[in-house]
Parts: structure tokens; sequence; C-alpha cells
């Protein structure tokens, strides 16, 4: 009888054995998983070939009940309720955060922590839809290995707060898939093209997808990628180059009785916009000067030929629109045009000749394109994952992100105290130390905060939790040290000690809601613009907070120790308190700070007798051999 070889589950029976770990590039309108094979990173087809899969789910409520991809993409002119696209954009999201969500061809509903959607078989939240995306892309890397799948690295929007951030793994794990790492999109770009084997450079990710535009300026130093600056548009795209395209084809074929694609009926609109996206990517091939669009409608065949100068002057101002926003990300990162050490491009928009054209001039130089630009993110994603599998020992690559907007924590009298600064990379922990502010205080709040501004009425609440059992201590007595970590997800974690007594308290921070890119970008511009009024306020605010704590202590002194004073001295020191009392509401921070600085130098003397009077009892009784 032969020896069976046995190995348990999960445990290779050859540890030389490659473990299989993709990167999946789950898009707003396409989805890819790509690997590392014979070191080469590829995308991996379905069945019949295709390597991109539309990020489409349709609910049916027949067979599985459900088509994915082409097949739902298929029925979507037919049925748009109950077939979800660009469900990326309500990813960890409420519905008053979605843009344009009144025009969404399916219904969201408000449902409480995020938006979900009203189809066939019930609500479906985004991160069940992205589930179903993420399984398919998973069975196909398993199929095409014969394999379990060991791990994946998903990208994500740079400017993806939390809240996204944590969907996306939530959907992650639905599929059964175990998320190595996030990543973002425009890092996974700069590695296809192999930029962190460079030394250094500033390097631009320019990504027009179907729905969105993004541009992220990337420092790379010593083999980490830092995020200078994102920006971009949540709501501009390839497809708005279809509806402009659209628009141009119904006045060539119906001239003064154009009808607007808007006014059309549900299904011809869909149709048309389908017809107009075939015209504006055979444009976009090599020597082709132009292209014809035709398609049936209820008014009418819409029936015109179509030239790249005509799509080009039709389509300027969307491309324009881009150009603004990497202007600004330059100016917000610091930085001059010339100060790109090469520019990556990322999406299919990308392919536009108009697009190339005009990025190359903005630059004054060709833009990075032999690599195919819906594949690049998938195959960044797909090297990173093979390195984090451990499939390649050889060169580790440091890889870092940035936080986008900075961590803090509410202090007394509302300010907020930073402590992890936006754009530190990640993963990174920092600590600081804070204390009780009244005598025998045994429990403090803390408030975690996300945003740029001084004031917490400014910035994003992320959440709320207490550190309970402190013993009782005289104000300033107990160190409770604060620290933030955040994970090479980006998620946070607040841990609260206080180190005399060693009680603690802990949070995960998983916000309920996310902000929007344009909310980041607001929050962003507020703190540029309001800086100086930031800074008056803040020294306001931190001159009352001196005040009251000074007020504070001198009450509990004389409470303790009054019969030490004469009634002159008392009666000095009762004024400068009322002084400090009545300056407390004022908003000029130097007065306060006056009375406050007058008031700790009359009590000076008294705090000596105090201390005198402290050390006389502790030594009351003692032998001085004892001491
Ligand atoms: P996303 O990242 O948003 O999922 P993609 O990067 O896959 O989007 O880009 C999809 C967009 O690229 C669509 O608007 C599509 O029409 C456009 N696109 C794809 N190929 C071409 C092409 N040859 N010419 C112009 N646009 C193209
Ligand atoms: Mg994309």
């Amino acid at each position: 009888m032969a020896l069976l070889q046995i190995s348990e589950p999960g445990q290779s029976p050859d540890p030389h054995q490659r473990r299989i770990a993709v990167g999946i590039d789950l898009g707003t309108t396409h989805s890819l998983v790509a690997s590392v094979r014979n070191g080469i990173a590829e995308c991996l087809p379905d069945t019949v070939g295709r390597v991109i899969l539309p990020s489409v789910v349709r609910y049916t409520g027949e067979g599985s009940g459900r088509q994915i991809g082409f097949d739902a993409l298929t029925g979507q002119a037919a049925d748009p309720a109950n077939t979800i696209s660009s469900v990326k954009r309500l990813m960890g999201r409420v519905r008053s955060d979605v843009h344009d969500v009144d025009n969404l061809p399916y219904t969201v509903l408000d449902t409480p922590g995020m938006a979900s959607i009203d189809t066939c078989l019930g609500p479906k939240t985004p991160v069940e839809v992205s589930a179903e995306l993420l399984a398919t892309l998973r069975f196909r890397a398993e199929d095409s290995f014969d394999d379990d799948l060991f791990g994946a690295v998903i990208t994500v929007p740079a400017y993806f707060d939390d809240a996204q951030r944590q969907a996306t793994k939530d959907a992650a794990q639905l599929a059964g898939i175990n998320v190595l790492r996030l990543i973002n999109e425009p890092t996974a770009a700069a590695i296809a093209y192999g930029l962190d084997q460079a030394s250094e450079g500033v390097f631009a990710v320019y990504d027009l997808g179907g729905g969105t535009f993004d541009i992220s300026i990337l420092r790379l130093a010593e083999g980490v990628f830092e995020v200078l600056a994102t920006g971009g548009d949540s709501a501009l795209g390839g497809d708005d180059y279809d509806r402009a395209l659209a628009h141009l084809a119904l006045q060539k074929a119906f001239a003064d009785k154009a009808p607007v694609p808007e006014s059309l009926s549900g299904e011809d609109k869909a149709n048309l916009y389908a017809a107009a996206r075939r015209c504006k990517e055979a444009l976009s091939a090599d020597g082709t000067h132009e292209a014809t669009i035709s398609c049936p409608l209820d008014v009418g065949d819409c029936q015109a030929t179509i030239t790249r100068s005509a799509f080009a002057v039709a389509t300027d101002h969307l491309t324009q629109r881009t150009l603004q926003a990497v202007r600004r990300a330059l100016r917000d990162a610091g930085l001059e045009k010339s100060d790109i050490e090469g520019v990556v491009m990322v999406g299919g928009s990308t392919r536009m000749p108009v697009v190339r054209d005009a990025v190359a001039n903005l630059f004054g130089q060709d833009p990075l394109t032999n690599l195919n630009p819906d594949e690049v993110v998938a195959l960044g994603a797909a090297i990173q994952a093979n390195q984090l599998a451990g499939n390649n020992t050889g060169d580790a690559l440091l890889l870092l992100d940035v936080i986008p907007l900075s961590l803090g924590i509410e202090t007394m009298g509302g300010l907020v105290e930073r402590i992890v600064p936006r754009n530190s990379t990640i993963p990174t922990a920092r600590a600081q130390d804070f204390t009780t502010f009244k005598d025998g205080q045994t429990a403090l709040a803390l408030h975690v905060v996300q945003g740029e501004r001084d004031l917490v009425t400014d910035c994003r609440s992320l959440a709320r939790f207490e550190l309970r059992g402190i013993p009782p201590m005289a104000a300033g007595v107990a160190r409770i040290r604060v620290s933030f970590t955040v994970d090479a997800d980006g998620m946070l974690q607040v841990d609260a000690v206080e180190t005399n007594s060693g009680v603690q308290a802990h949070i995960d921070v998983k916000p309920s809601y996310g902000l929007s890119d344009d909310q980041i970008a607001d929050m962003l511009r507020d703190s540029y613009a309001t800086a100086e009024a930031d800074i008056k306020a803040r020294a306001v605010v931190e001159a009352r907070v001196d005040a009251e704590r000074m007020i504070l202590a001198t009450q509990s002194a004389l409470n303790a120790d009054g019969d030490l004073l004469s009634d002159d001295d008392r009666a000095t020191i009762d004024t400068h308190m009322a002084a400090v009392e009545a300056a407390k509401t004022s908003d000029d921070a130097a007065h306060i700070e006056a009375v406050t600085k007058a008031l700790a130098t009359v009590t000076e003397p008294f705090a000596a007798a105090r201390m005198n009077r402290g050390i006389t009892q502790a030594l009351a009784g003692k032998n001085l051999n004892a001491v």
C-alpha cells in the first residue's frame, strides 16, 4: 500500500508552488482582473476572450436571478430600472451625496448608512452589486489557473475616503476575496509603466474613464509613491463625449427639426448613445478621419457622417474642463508643468486623439500611451499583488499611498488638534498626549474629525468615543495618549490610554458615509482660503481655554489653601480673577492673554507658599532617611 501524501487545506504540498494573486480594477464602467504569469502582467480573458467586464449587473428574477457584464449590458435598454451600472458612484455614500442621483436610470433609495438600489429582487446595496462583479472576476481567475485565489489587490480612486474604501473591502469580502491591499488607481498605473523603477521624479496620471475624470500628481522618492495632489471631476467622462456626439448627429440628421437627445424615449436615448459611442470609438482609430452614425429612432432614422474635426469642436469644452483640473492640481501641488517628468494616460477615453493632443500640448511632452489604457490600472495592481503574495521576493517595492485629508481630535473650545497631517504616507501611526481639564475628571470624550480647518465645526465628524474610568486626579495630571493608526488600506483606528492608570478605549473608525471628492476639494480650498481667519479664531479660542484653565486652577488653590493669604493679597487675586473672567468673552486674543498672564504673575507668591506647605506636610512625621 502506497502512502498518500496529505496536505492541510490552504497549505501547499510544494513549498515552491506560487500563490495565485491578482490585481482587480473595479471601475465605474469596466472592471478587469490581471495576474503576473511568467514574470509578465496580463489581463485575464473570459471564456470568449474578452478581458473587459462591463461593471453592470441586471437583476432579472429568472434563473440565477441576475446577469453580469455583457449580458446585463444587452438588457439595459429594455430594462433600465433593474440594470445597475456605475454603482461605484454609490459606494459608501448616502443618497444625498450622490451627484445627479435623479438622472440615474434606476431608483436609488435613501437607506441609512449607504444608499441602495430598488430592484425587482428588493433593495440591493452598492456593496452587494460590486460583490457580484468581483465574484465574477474571482471565478474567472480561478478558472484560468484552475486553482483557488490566494488574494487580490483592488484599486480605488486616490480620493476615495474611509467609507468608500471600507465599502470596497466589504464587497470583496462578500465575494470571498482575500484583500491583500487596496491601492490607488494612479499609483497602480505608474507601477504598470515601471515608473517605480526610476529613482525619483514627479509624474502626472491623467485618467479619463467612462463617467469620471481624475488627475493625480505623484512623487516617487526612494521607491515610495506619494500623492502630491488629486483633482478631477466625478461627473465628466467618455459618456459626456457620447452625449455631445449624439447631439451633433441629431443636428446633422434633422437640422432645425433636431430633438435634443434628452427628450427622446428611454430606449431611443440608450440606443442613440450606444451608436454615438461606437462612432466616437471608430474615430479614434489610426488614420480614420470620419465615421458614420446610424440609429433608428421614433422620430425617424438618425443618419450622419461625423468628421474628426467636427467631433473635436463639439467636444472641446469637455477636453478643456479636464485641462483646467490638471492646472488646478499642479497649483495645489505647488508645481509647474515643467516639473512633471512623465505623464501616464489611463482610461479608455484617452484613446481619443483630441485628448492625447491636448494633454501633450499642455505638458509640452508626449504622454505615455504604449500600454492599453483600459488595462494599465489592473496590470499595475497585478504586479503589486504578485509582490504582496510573496511570489516575487527579488525586488521589494515599498509602496505607500497617502491620506487625502488630515485626521485629528477635538480639543477644548472646539479646536482641532491635527494628529495625522494630510498627505501623510500610509500605513502610519501617530500619537499625541492630552490631559484632563478639570480636577477629578474621570472621563474624556474623544471626537475624531477629518479636515484641514482649525475649528471642529468646519471639519467632518468621523467618530466619537469615551475614555472612562480615569482615576480622579488634579487637572493636568492625567496623561492621555491618543494614537491614530492608519493601515495600508487607509482605514483608521484610534486608541486612547491614560498612562498612569492604564485605562484604555479603542475605536475602529467606520464612518457611516463618505465624503465626495467635490467635498474634499471644497474642504481643501476652504482651508487655503480661510487659513488666516482660522489662525485668528484659533488664537482666540486658545487664549480663552488658557484663561479658563487659569481660573479653575486658581479657584481650586484658593479653596485648598486660601488661608495662606493675607486679606490684601486675596483681594488682589480676586480682582485679577474677575478681570480674566470678564476678558474671556472678548474676541481679542492679546487682551485675554495679557490678563491671564497678569493673574499668573500675582498668584506666583501664593503658588510658592502652597508648595512650601505641601513639602512641610509631606515631610511631617517622617524621618529624613525615609525621604
Ligand atoms: P472606467 O474607468 O470609468 O470604468 P474606462 O477606462 O474603461 O472607464 O473607459 C471607458 C470609456 O472609454 C468609455 O466612455 C468608452 O467609450 C471609452 N473608450 C473606449 N475605447 C475608446 C476609443 N477607442 N475611443 C474613444 N473612447 C473610447
Ligand atoms: Mg478607470
